[in-house]
């Protein structure tokens, strides 16, 4: 971080998640779907959450994990963990949209899906799949970070969806829609 570059207070949003207290019921995933389906509410597929639940019951697993940045290649290292006993699944706490698996792609276009806090205006008091898990094994918390203006002012959802479209359809594609885009906003 630049120490000269001016800063500014940013509110950081978070979700905690308390893997003893998930039962694996995926009502994260039904309200997240539906919340961002179109128009809103008019549909419910989980694979279209930004939220998924990783569940085994036979080994008492259950692992809400939400869906995090784009990643156009997989990674060469994979971790396994084992907690209080558990072993959890390689990739098993993995937020990456990637090409290793079909997890946090928007089934129709084969888009990334990322979690957006469930932005609206006006602000929800809290994001639907808090608001949806009953057993409390979400909760909300905010709390501010001082940030260098510059940061605080990139466009990385554009970036993260424009490297994502880069990838499906080519640059040049890409590049001949924005030219075609901005020509017929001129005229
Ligand atoms: S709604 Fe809560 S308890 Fe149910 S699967 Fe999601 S995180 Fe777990
Ligand atoms: S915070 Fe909102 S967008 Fe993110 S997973 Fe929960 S419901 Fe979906």
């Amino acid at each position: 971080m630049n120490a000269d570059r001016p800063k500014k207070k940013k509110i950081v949003k978070t979700i905690q998640i308390d893997l003893d207290k998930c039962n694996g019921c995926r009502a994260c995933e039904m309200a997240c779907s539906t919340f961002h389906a179109r128009p809103r509410y008019a549909s419910n597929n989980p694979a279209r959450s930004r939220v998924r639940v990783l569940f085994d019951p036979l080994r008492d697993l259950y692992v809400p994990v939400y869906a995090g940045d784009y990643a156009p290649a997989e990674c060469c290292g994979r971790d396994r963990y084992t907690i209080e006993g558990k072993t959890y699944d390689e990739c098993g706490f993995c937020r990456a949209s990637c090409p290793s698996r079909d997890l946090f792609k928007e089934p129709d276009s084969g888009l990334p899906l990322k979690c957006d806090m469930c932005q609206e205006d006006p602000e929800l008091k809290e994001p639907m799949c808090v608001q949806w898990c009953i057993t409390d094994a979400l909760t909300y918390v905010e709390r501010e970070e001082e940030v260098e203006e510059e940061n605080a002012a990139q466009p990385e959802e554009l970036e993260t969806g424009l490297e994502a479209l880069a990838d499906k359809f080519g640059l040049e594609k890409i590049a001949e829609a924005v030219a075609r885009l901005a020509a017929a906003r001129k005229g």
